[in-house]
């Protein structure tokens, strides 16, 4: 069997996780586990809140009758009633069940967007750094990724994105907090953002849709109140799910809102639903969407994460590295004191700290690490950061 080139490509271009968890593996093997500090991956090590197991011992106790059978494609109209209410709390909209589509994860909400919303060789704007699954979901769906650079603390660089939205611009994506920064775009970026797609749509004739990715969305610090996109175009849509905000990411749940005052609301919904099931998810887990529905007002301890970030910023920029603050998430992405982000991330593993350089988020010259990890590798983690810091300033 041949696996298509394509895919060898994409493999090859997605692959500095990987990568960087191969070694993980390696190194812990020659060096033991408590030596080595693994700040690659983005998965939580914090356990789900205790709401989550009293509901699943509550259910494992009385069964509902049929809770596993197949059910309608876009979930459950109770799941879907009790996010609506929710989200109509946090936006200040009316949405109902209607609107709410439940999803396998954030992951599998996009491709179910993209699958509904894409023509081939539309293209979808995302902006740099980006979680790197962008690229590979849109051509799932014969879409073309076009990405747009960023200006000082990862602002999207408004100009260039005006310039790159094209007759075949279909979707622009944000995501924030955003996977690598953590940063959070504000009212006015958005406003900004909704403003260029405006004239955009009337200068060439054309309707773009603006989806927002926000997996991280309730982990935000210092108080901070999240920005919604619904008020900054009325054809926008929210994917989202529980993996972060519930730590639950094993269990692939999550959702799709389409804004109420999108035109042809219904017609999407019908769009997504079918794609829902026809991309062979067929409906989101049964046994998650029966829990999430009583866990809509619960969060992680977002302290939890807020401390990680204090730590870690406090730390490293002692040592002279260049970070900007994050906003919420759990990752950082400082500058690479050496231009080659790959070279830098090989002297942190010589170090047995273990990141991964940015270019494999198109923004080389960074690197990303991931806080979600006990406070000892934290802690242990700072003079290796030190070592390659010093090493490397000579
Ligand atoms: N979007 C972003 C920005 C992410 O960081 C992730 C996962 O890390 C996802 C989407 C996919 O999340 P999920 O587990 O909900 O599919």
């Amino acid at each position: 069997m041949v696996v298509s080139k394509k895919v060898m490509d994409f493999m090859d271009k997605g692959s500095w996780i990987r990568k960087m968890f191969e070694e993980g593996i390696a190194l812990k093997q020659e060096y033991g586990e408590e030596n080595v500090f693994d700040l690659s991956l983005g998965n939580p090590e914090l356990d789900p809140p205790v709401e989550f197991f009293e509901r699943l011992t509550l259910l494992a106790n009385n069964p509902e009758p049929g809770m596993h059978r197949y059910m309608p494609n876009s979930g459950y109209i109770e799941t879907r009633t009790s996010v609506a209410s929710q989200l109509s709390l946090e936006t200040g909209l009316e949405f109902t069940c209607d609107h709410i589509l439940m999803t396998c994860g954030a992951g599998g909400a996009l491709n179910v967007v993209m699958k509904t919303l894409l023509n081939p060789g539309d293209e979808v704007i995302i902006f740099e750094p980006y979680f790197v699954e962008y690229m590979f979901y849109a051509d799932n769906h014969g879409g073309v990724c076009k990405s747009v650079p960023f200006i000082e603390g990862f602002i999207p660089n408004l100009d260039v994105f005006e310039n790159t939205i094209s007759q075949r611009t279909k979707i622009v994506l944000v995501s924030s907090p955003g996977n690598p920064t953590g940063i959070v775009y504000s009212e006015e970026i958005l406003s900004r953002i909704g403003q260029i797609i405006r004239l955009k749509e009337q200068e060439l004739g054309i309707k773009i849709c603006l989806v927002s990715d926000e997996p991280y969305r309730k982990i935000l610090f210092d108080g901070a109140i999240y920005p919604q996109i619904f008020p900054h175009h009325r054809s926008s849509i929210v994917v989202t799910s529980h993996s972060k905000d519930l730590a639950i990411p094993g269990e692939r749940i999550g959702f799709i809102a389409v804004n109420p005052f999108c035109d042809d609301v219904k017609t999407v919904m019908e769009g997504l639903t079918f794609c829902n099931r026809t991309l062979g998810f067929v409906n989101a887990p049964a046994l998650m969407q029966h829990l999430v529905k009583y866990l809509q007002h619960v969060t992680v301890d977002v302290e939890f994460y807020q401390k990680k970030r204090d730590f870690l910023f406090r730390e490293l920029t002692s040592i002279g590295y260049s970070i900007t603050k994050p906003g919420g998430a759990f990752y950082m992405f400082p500058k690479s004191p050496l231009e080659d982000d790959v070279r830098f991330v090989d002297e942190l593993r010589k170090n047995l700290v273990l990141v991964v350089p940015g270019t494999g988020f198109g923004a080389p010259g960074y690197f990303r690490l991931s806080y979600c990890v006990n406070d000892s590798t934290l802690e242990n983690s700072i003079a290796g950061f030190r070592k390659a810091f010093e090493s490397v300033s000579l």
